[in-house]
């Protein structure tokens, strides 16, 4: 039985539309009713108080529009959802608010901050980041507060899978992935960030549930769906 149903809390690490299409105002909306979470300082890009920019700035993207209800969180700030533990870590660069989310002192999404190379992890895609320095800078941060724990953490990418492996995941955190260097391709990945060309909705009906539940950053929650989840 098929027990997957329209979710209602969604969990946006940031706000490009790779992330939030499922609830922009022109798309489908098969999120309509989900309440955002989403960090507030990366809020002021959907206010339109700030501008998404890229490639050293000299690019600007559309402005994402969402009608979605929304509640703003902080750094540092512990949320649950019914009894879902979220911990919210700012690590901007890629984007001035970005959040990663620690679920359940267990699964750490990192969206946008951290790139899986063959020999570890990376700072995200240089080209695509409004500050490089700033990411690296708050990714050693991330790494500090992760390893702190002392707990077994998977660290699940937006783009580039995931990781048991806190080592590998942390490896290479000091620098910037170049996305013209193919020295930061993964021939064993399943899935290559570089080639999107089979990146159709087809494919993606294709997925597994969990295989599209970790290249999801929006994190959706539902109390009844859990069993089906973890
Ligand atoms: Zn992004």
């Amino acid at each position: 039985m098929n027990t997957w149903r329209p979710s209602e809390s969604g969990l946006p690490t940031h706000q490009d539309t790779d992330h939030m299409g499922a609830v922009e105002r022109d798309s489908k909306l098969l999120f309509k009713h989900a309440t955002l979470y989403i960090g507030e300082i990366e809020n002021r890009y959907l206010t339109g108080e700030v501008r998404r920019k890229v490639f050293r700035g000299l690019y600007k993207l559309p402005k994402v529009q969402t009608d979605n209800k929304k509640v703003l969180l902080k750094e540092g700030q512990i949320i649950y959802i019914h009894d879902i533990k979220i911990e919210c870590i700012l690590v901007p660069g890629h984007t001035w608010g970005h959040m990663v989310f620690l679920i359940d002192d267990k699964y750490l999404f990192t969206g946008d901050t951290i790139w899986f190379g063959a020999d570890g992890g990376y700072s995200f895609l240089s080209t695509l980041a409004e500050d490089n320095k700033l990411s690296v800078q708050f990714l050693a941060r991330l790494k500090r507060i992760v390893k702190g724990k002392q707990r077994s953490i998977k660290v699940i990418t937006g783009h580039t899978g995931y990781s048991d492996d806190l080592d590998f995941a942390f490896k290479h955190i000091d620098k910037v992935c170049n996305p013209l260097s193919k020295k930061f391709y993964n021939p064993g990945a399943p899935y290559d960030g570089y080639d999107e060309s089979d990146d159709s909705e087809e494919h993606a009906r294709k997925k597994t549930f969990y295989e599209n539940k970790n290249d999801c950053q929006v994190f959706y929650v539902s109390c009844q769906q859990r069993g089906s989840i973890s």
